[in-house]
């Protein structure tokens, strides 16, 4: 039985305690009751047709046209987005993508993903928008967590076919990621990643936009024709490879591009251009994203590859 609601939307900031931290949001109640749905956009600050899919999606949906809850924080980090800082954040140098659930009392980025799992809380679903970061291609790619139980995997799955985008990532990580902590709270989520190194690119806004709405039908919180569910194998070996010292890089594999285990991926050099180390692809598959900066620091990711 759906029970009639006075259909809302209003927008306005999260306050992060402690901090002078906001979060702009819209959120959005529709005509009946249904799925509760979180949106988050630029939890990497560089990440831009995320959020800036985020601000058109909430402008354009009407609560009258929905069913359910839809709230979408446009902008998770905005000290990372005004420094254009890559990564981290220039508060405390943490990832916001590798400390959720997060800590209200702990420095500025672990206490902007407690504000950001509480908005979950409220949730039966979460949608979490990236893309290559200011120094990566990409080519776009959902993942899902194969953590939280049979049933919360399914529905994540369904969702990441639903989004439309061809490469799907069934991820074992654990390591404070997003869709990891949802998992682990029981709720199906899904990494969305389109877009690329620094740039605000139209198609790839267009992917996140359509992916919305496809996820919005899927879960019958919109009319809409059912989206055609991604055919393919779900990708479960992924490679991630970081750089094995400090210098300049200079990668040969380009993201969509299909390699084999042995293959130079790219060199490191100093800045003599003496060749420091030779780095290899570690398995068969597909490349999902490569640096494309010529600095790289010992530790920082270099590329990754995925197989099924
Ligand atoms: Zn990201």
């Amino acid at each position: 039985m759906s029970i009639s609601t006075l259909a809302t939307k209003q927008r306005g900031y999260l306050t992060v305690p402690g901090t002078d931290i906001q979060l702009p949001y819209t959120d959005i109640r529709g005509t009946d009751s249904g799925p509760s749905l979180l949106i988050t956009g630029g939890v990497h600050g560089g990440e831009y047709p995320g959020i800036e899919s985020a601000i058109r999606f909430a402008s354009s949906l009407s609560p009258d046209q929905i069913t359910g809850r839809i709230t979408i924080i446009h902008m998770s980090n905005p000290p990372a987005f005004y420094a254009k800082r890559q990564y981290v954040s220039p508060l405390d140098e943490k990832n916001l993508n590798r400390v959720f659930p997060g800590d209200i009392n702990g420095s500025p980025t672990d206490r902007i993903a407690a504000v950001v799992i509480d908005a979950l809380r409220r949730a039966d679903f979460w949608v979490d928008l990236h893309g290559g970061d200011i120094h990566e291609a990409l080519v776009p790619f959902t993942i899902f967590s194969d953590r939280g139980g049979d049933s919360v995997v399914a529905q994540a799955e369904a969702m990441a076919r639903a989004y439309g985008i061809q490469h799907i990532l069934r991820s074992s990580s654990i390591a404070g990621g997003s869709y990891a902590a949802a998992a682990e709270m029981g709720i199906p989520a899904i990494l969305t990643e389109s877009g690329q190194v620094g740039q605000l690119d139209e198609t790839a806004v267009q992917v996140h936009l359509q992916g919305l709405a496809n996820i919005l039908i899927h879960l019958g919180m919109l009319q809409g024709a059912q989206p055609p569910q991604v055919a393919g194998p779900t990708l479960t070996q992924f490679a991630w490879i970081s750089s094995p010292g400090t210098g300049l890089y200079y990668g040969r594999v380009t993201p969509g591009q299909e390699v084999k285990a042995g293959q130079i991926a790219g060199v490191l050099k100093d800045a003599f251009g003496e060749v420091l180390a030779e780095v290899s692809v570690p398995q068969d598959g597909v490349v999902l994203f490569a640096v494309t900066s010529l600095a790289i620091n010992q530790g920082e990711p270099l590329f990754a590859v995925a197989a099924p």
